[in-house]
């Protein structure tokens, strides 16, 4: 169970991190152990989306955007995550473009999005995301 891969597909010299080397720091012990960065913390939330862990998305969403009703789709699989930039936007803002792949009822699904992130107390929190062009399937 310790030897799990990090579904966030970080890697260290070439080598998958394990979950608990990785997100799994974050996931399970968001009181003590924050995301150090936007990246991080973005990562962690890619992650939580796999493992369905509601709790952890609803801690790292800003209380301005989180919806009051978090539901997962649950046939969506989630395939991979490639993160783009990270780039800091002010003393506590930063963005973080990524795609994420998945596949919902066989579809493959290409998810494109600059997210905004912002930081308080220490801790940094998704506030939103900006879809960028839409990207369909091939011969879909
Ligand atoms: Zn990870």
């Amino acid at each position: 169970m310790n030897r799990v891969i990090c579904a966030c597909g970080k890697k260290n010299k070439d080598k998958l991190l394990l979950l608990s080397q990785c997100c799994g720091r974050y996931l399970d012990h968001f009181d003590t152990i924050p995301a150090p960065d936007a990246e991080s913390l973005m990562r962690s939330r890619y992650s939580a989306f796999v493992l369905g862990r509601g709790d952890y998305l609803k801690k790292t969403w800003s209380e301005t955007t989180c919806p009051s009703d978090l539901s997962f789709e649950p046939e969506v699989k989630w395939l991979g995550l490639e993160v783009r930039t990270h780039r800091l936007t002010g003393p506590a803002n930063a963005e973080v473009e990524f795609v994420a792949l998945s596949r919902l009822k066989g579809q493959p699904t290409r998810l494109h999005e600059l997210s905004r992130f912002v930081k308080d107390t220490g801790r940094w929190f998704y506030v939103d995301g900006i879809l960028r062009t839409p990207e369909r399937p091939r011969n879909a």
